[in-house]
């Protein structure tokens, strides 16, 4: 049975699988590579997933939700026509249609995947993918970090040869920093680092205030004109000067050049560079001693991402071969690994703590007693697998029982950090008060690379233990479990997916004529008529052919516009 890959986009997913040639990222049948991370209902109250969701999201954006990923984990609503759905929901869907895309491609049942995630991730988002991917009715057998996903492609199309990786991640949503060593077949992670809400989209609401500056109208604040100042977003990645024009919409038309652009940046580009640096602190290298510097993401075409890591790093970084699938064949590696696959046997992975870990303990200043301060067992950038222990002591010589609170983050006061689990010990024993005496504990914090957490606590005098056990990335589906999920989700209506293409070129020929000009607009009209008129009457060849005939003129239009990146034509 083949465990799937999937990178879990906050713009856009994509699943590989891994086969003796090496990882190989799935396409749908009309070809196309990736799903838009987007959930929209239509007219009729029905949910699309992906192509034609974010269409519909270009000419009627209160329809849609995208970038969901970044709120994983996170109390956050959206409301599409009678829906309620929260973040893990929004994914479950993308993740059900990816596991279709994958079972279609396959012609096998798929029912575990390795998941990327942003490295930032803590452990609430962590929980709500493994969540969102059992709604889905995915088992997750390994989270695996974004970048580390990146370098693990990289590094095993490389070989064996010995040298220091810096990835640098720039999504739609996210940024991530990576610092990792690649040594025969090891893969070993120094540092990781990075910003859960900084990403692309971010450049693009910059350059959308300063083109909507003089505008008051709210009627501009469309996915239509979004779109189009994304594209020029784009093009200002390789040309000096964009005009972003949107007369056909009602709006003004702006020229921006790079320069303007990038001052406008300057915030955002400050936070890039201090992610970076962070993570080369951590990593306990200089910047000219890394050999590559790798950039993943849609958004590092820009330059001011590569200048960045030149300055840092003194040298030039290389943009990764086929980019936007590095990620997702990463994680069709990680898979085949755990797999066993015969091709990869020797290589192994390390990874870094991302958050420490620690208990919960009481602090003694001057006579006072200070509770609820937070004492790291396991820091931030430890090597995984690590084991360490800490000697604690109980306050009173009376106290049977000790609580151990377990926390996530790097703040010292527990309650500014994650509560993960608590650990009671209980039967300690009593001393008199007079006496004074106290039982010393020990903690132990153990955590292996793909997220199990085992802490043990043994009371010195006793040599009596305890123990548990948090699984932090990853649980088998129980009995009953996917049932259950497959009804949540199947009480969703949802179009068939020979009706999901359907609507794609419905809401894609929608989305086209929005941006095209007048003129051209009413020949689109007529095909979407026609088209509808064949759907509604339900003829098979009639919509097939209608189909067709309106999938010419909306192929012929982004052809002529260039609207490759505002839409994918199925
Ligand atoms: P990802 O989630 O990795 O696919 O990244 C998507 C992000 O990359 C979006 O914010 C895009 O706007 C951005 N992006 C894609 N291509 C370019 C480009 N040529 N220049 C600037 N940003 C881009």
């Amino acid at each position: 049975m083949t465990t799937l890959g999937i990178d879990l986009g906050t713009t856009n997913s994509l699943i590989a699988v891994f086969s003796d040639d090496g990882p190989r990222v799935l396409t749908d049948t009309a070809g196309s590579r990736s799903v838009p991370s987007v959930v929209a209902i239509d007219d009729g109250g029905k949910l699309l997933v992906g192509a034609a969701a974010r269409a519909r999201a270009v000419y009627r954006p209160d329809d849609a939700v995208s970038r969901f990923k970044p709120y994983m984990g996170e109390e956050h609503g959206y409301r599409l026509g009678e829906h309620a759905l929260g973040p893990v929901s929004l994914s479950a869907l993308v993740l059900r249609e990816l596991k279709a895309r994958a079972e279609e491609a396959l012609g096998e049942t798929i029912d575990e995947a390795v998941i990327t995630v942003p490295a930032w991730f803590r452990e609430p988002n962590r929980r709500a993918t493994i969540e969102a991917a059992r709604l889905a009715g995915l088992r997750v057998r390994h989270l695996l970090n974004e970048p580390t996903a990146a370098a693990l492609a990289y590094g095993v199309a490389q070989g064996d040869s010995e040298q220091a990786i810096a990835v640098l991640d720039l999504g739609g949503g996210t940024f991530d920093v990576t610092i990792l060593e690649l040594y025969d077949g090891m893969v070993d992670v120094r540092a990781s680092g990075g910003d859960v809400h900084l990403g692309g989209e971010d450049y693009t609401d910059v350059l959308l205030r300063h083109v909507l500056s003089g505008t008051t109208t709210d009627a501009l604040q469309t996915g239509a004109v979004r779109a189009l100042v994304e594209r020029a977003k784009r093009q200002l990645s390789h040309e000096q000067t964009v005009t972003v024009d949107l007369s056909t919409l009602g709006g003004p038309t702006v020229s921006v050049d790079r320069e303007t652009y990038d001052r406008l940046c300057a915030p955002l580009n400050q936070r890039l560079r201090r992610c970076v640096q962070e993570a080369l602190v951590q990593s306990g290298l200089r910047g000219p001693s890394i050999d590559h510097v790798l950039l993943v993401g849609g958004a590092v075409r820009m330059p001011a991402v590569a200048a960045i890591a030149e300055s840092l790093f003194g040298q030039p970084a290389k943009l990764a071969d086929d980019v936007d699938t590095l990620v997702a064949r990463g994680a069709a590696v990680q898979a085949a690994l755990l797999d066993k696959h015969a091709a990869l046997r020797d290589v192994m992975v390390t990874d870094v703590l991302t958050h420490s870990l620690g208990v919960s303990v009481v602090q003694t200043w001057d006579g006072e007693h200070y509770e609820g301060r937070f004492m790291a067992v396991l820091s931030r950038g430890t090597t995984l697998p690590a084991s360490r222990q800490e000697r604690l002591a109980t306050l009173h010589p009376e106290q049977t029982t000790l609580v151990l609170q377990v926390f996530e983050g790097e703040h010292r006061l527990v309650e500014k950090n994650e509560r993960i689990g608590t650990l009671e010990i209980q039967g300690l024993p009593k001393h008199p008060v007079q006496s004074g005496k106290t039982e010393a504990v020990d903690v132990r914090f153990s955590q292996d690379v793909s997220g199990l957490l085992q802490i043990d606590a043994t009371v010195l005098s006793t040599q009596q233990t305890k123990r548990l056990v948090l699984e932090r990335s990853s649980r088998p589906l129980q009995e009953g479990e996917r049932a259950q999920a497959d009804r949540r989700l199947a009480a969703i209506a949802m179009h068939p997916r020979e009706a999901q293409a359907n609507r794609q070129l419905l809401e894609v020929a929608t989305s086209v004529m929005m941006v095209v000009p007048q003129a051209e607009r009413d020949t689109v009209d007529r095909y979407i008529l026609a088209f509808e008129s064949a759907m509604d009457k339900q003829v098979p060849n009639d919509i097939v052919e209608a189909n067709a005939l309106l999938t010419a003129v909306v192929r012929d239009l982004v052809n002529r516009h260039g609207l490759h990146d505002l839409v994918d034509v199925p």
